[in-house]
């Protein structure tokens, strides 16, 4: 049952005035729950809470906090319809996505569970002494990761699930050992509330310390502005707009004590297709990226929102294609009317600029809220003239450049601004041919795609969701991933300390039996 209330570690909390409600996009109506803002005091006392949560929580065995990720898992799937019908309703998302959705938060989850077990992810070093060195002896100095202490968690508006409440932000900082405060996404305060009673649910049942996990809810940006500046917060974790992630960034850096913000924001994905893609697959590559443009109606990080070829009769060929296959497909519904509302204004203002023609516009009734695709094209030179071309539409818009040749592109690679992917379509041949395409693209991206389309980001090891700024605030790390857990310790040095009293990744016995990097060899012994 959704009652609208925040949940303060294992409390709810319902103290403030302000309330609000989350939308049907489908209905184009209000949802029949009221959610009740966060009040400075309510946001104090769950920060302190965590405070205090963490001095225990960080002391937790990786086995434990692994049991934890996992009851968090099974508690998630014993929600049952209700979560599924909650989440459908606020995000106007079908039933499929949303049962996707709820596999994907649940197999990361357990894939952080899995890293705890095995335990190597400390990054354990020991270099041991030597007493007889000359000129001078050489101390013991061992060192590994520590956590750094609360994060705060902005669920995103796309997904409901995998990136939110209990998404991949909340399970690597949970499982690096940072206790949680989730700012709930306004859009989809329910589904982020039923999420939040299974992590407490499960919180409680595998003991873990009361405020290691809190829920706000907020229908404004004033309570994850004050999560950000309260001094107890150590980290925070965003997936959004450039303005939002930018402005959450800056408040960090302006706090006596800055902290890191890991934000990972907007991107247009360019995607470079090479000669050989234009003779053989032309048609089957505009096939394929018409789904990819209009899938969850545009609503992906991973967009692919810029297609770069040289000018000629195949690229017209395949700007045609793409165009005829894109019209096809039915139109879907957004999340919100706020971000319909962006997504036209967006299509508006780059369909209006110099040198563009609009090459497919879905022109048929749609319902409210429904995105209706559109494609541009624009020569290379005007692309290079006018950086507006060069902001994200978020929706199932896409922008064709027209090069004039293999330099001009490269050229364009080299003015973009920092991307989550870069895709090329073409052949191995064509690969080594164009080595400066190559290298222009893979300075600007976190993925690079060989003969793919980027929407559908695999939760892996090897995974990089991220890339340079905008695309993320720190392009050394991902958000998607086992490696995520990285964002949220430091690294300590010991040295010089007694055995027994080192924690235990870094005792001579080595009882975790953990992969260490002993006098730069990985060993477990
Ligand atoms: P958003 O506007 O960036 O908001 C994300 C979260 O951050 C919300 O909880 C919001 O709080 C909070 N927030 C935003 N600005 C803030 C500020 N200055 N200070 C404190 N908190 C702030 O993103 P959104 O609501 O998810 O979607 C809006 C637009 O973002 C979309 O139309 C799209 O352009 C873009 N977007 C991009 C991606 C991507 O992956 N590239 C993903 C999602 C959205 P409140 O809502 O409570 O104000």
């Amino acid at each position: 049952m959704i009652s609208g209330t925040n949940s303060i570690g294992y409390t709810s909390s319902k103290k403030g005035k302000v309330t609000f409600k989350t939308f049907n996009p489908k209905e184009n109506k209000n949802t029949e729950w009221t959610f009740y803002e966060a009040t400075s005091n309510e946001i104090d006392d769950a920060v302190e809470l965590a405070t205090n949560a963490f001095k225990v929580y960080k002391h937790i065995s990786g086995l434990r906090k692994a049991e934890f990720l996992e009851e968090i898992a099974t508690e998630i799937e014993a929600l049952g319809d209700e979560l599924i019908n909650t989440y459908c309703k606020e995000s106007g998302l079908p039933e499929g996505r949303a049962r996707g959705e709820r596999g994907r938060t649940m197999g990361q989850l357990r894939a952080f569970a899995n890293v705890l077990k095995e335990g190597s992810w400390v990054e354990a070093v020991i270099e041991k002494a030597q007493p007889n060195r000359e000129p001078m002896p050489k101390s013991d100095i061992r060192k590994m990761l520590f956590p750094l202490g609360p994060v705060v968690v902005f669920g995103a508006s796309n997904f409901p699930l995998a990136f939110s409440t209990a998404g991949g932000d909340t399970a690597s900082a949970l499982a690096a050992g940072c206790p949680v405060i989730v700012k709930s996404h306004p859009m989809h305060a329910g589904t982020g509330e039923l999420v939040s009673s299974a992590i407490i649910k499960a919180a409680e049942k595998t003991g873990m310390p009361n405020g290691v996990f809190s829920n706000l809810n907020s229908s404004g940006i004033e309570v994850g502005q004050q999560l950000v500046k309260h001094p107890k917060v150590k980290a925070v974790g965003f997936t959004g707009s450039i303005n939002g992630g930018t402005a959450l960034y800056k408040l960090a850096n302006e706090r006596d004590e800055p902290i890191p913000v890991f934000a990972e924001m907007g991107s247009i994905n360019p995607v470079v297709i090479l000669p050989s893609a234009l003779e053989n697959d032309s048609d089957a590559w505009a096939t394929k990226y018409a789904s990819s443009i209009t899938m969850g109606a545009g609503q992906f990080c991973t967009n692919p929102g810029l297609v770069l070829g040289i000018k000629g009769e195949k690229l017209n060929g395949f700007i045609n294609k793409l165009s005829e296959e894109i019209l096809k497909l039915e139109p879907t519904c957004m999340l919100h009317p706020n971000i319909h509302a962006k997504y036209q204004e967006g299509k508006k203002e780059l369909s209006g600029q110099n040198g563009v023609t609009v090459t497919a516009n879905y022109e048929k009734d749609t319902n409210e809220n429904t995105a209706q695709p559109s494609i541009l094209k624009v020569s290379g030179a005007d692309f290079l003239a006018n950086t507006k071309l060069h902001k994200e539409v978020f929706g199932p818009f896409s922008v064709v450049v027209t090069c004039e040749n293999v330099t001009e592109l490269e050229n364009i690679l080299n003015h973009l601004e920092g991307q989550l992917t870069g895709t090329i379509l073409g052949s191995e041949d064509d690969l080594e041919k164009h080595t400066n395409v190559v290298d222009a693209l893979q300075s600007r991206v976190g993925r690079l795609l060989f003969n793919g389309v980027p929407t559908g980001v695999e939760v892996c090891s090897s995974m990089v969701h991220g890339g340079p700024f905008p695309a993320s605030t720190d392009a050394r790390f991902t958000s998607v991933g086992t490696s995520a857990i990285k964002r949220w310790v430091r690294p300590v040095s010991f040295q010089d300390w007694p055995n027994k009293l080192l924690p235990q990744a870094l005792q001579d016995e080595n009882p975790l039996k953990i992969t260490r990097l002993i006098e730069g060899v990985y060993s477990k012994n």
